[in-house]
């Protein structure tokens, strides 16, 4: 918590994250200022995790995480939590027979 500064891996390489490094939202087209603190996070951890991408985004490209999920999300993110079957086919699927 608080305005930790360190550096993370994401998508293998490594970036510096923190309320004091600057950058601008991550959504193509957008080219807002930004930091890399929580407050900008997809997810709710730096780096990502299963759930999200560990980018950082403007307030208008992040949207809350779907029920149950901790911090918030970008559209991609999202959309993928609401339907985990839709984006890439080697994701788990659970069949009963
Ligand atoms: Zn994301
Ligand atoms: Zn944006």
């Amino acid at each position: 918590m608080g305005n930790m500064h360190g550096t993370v891996y994401r998508n293998g390489k490594q970036i510096d994250v923190g309320y004091d490094v600057p950058t601008t939202c991550e959504q193509p087209g957008c080219t807002e200022r930004i930091d890399r603190g929580l407050g900008y996070l997809c997810g709710s951890m730096h780096g990502g995790d299963e759930f999200s991408c560990g980018g950082y985004f403007c307030g208008q490209h992040l949207y809350m995480a779907p029920e149950g999920y901790l911090g918030t999300r970008c559209l991609l993110c999202r959309d993928r939590g609401a339907d985990p079957t839709e984006e890439s086919s080697d994701a788990m699927v659970i069949t009963y027979d």
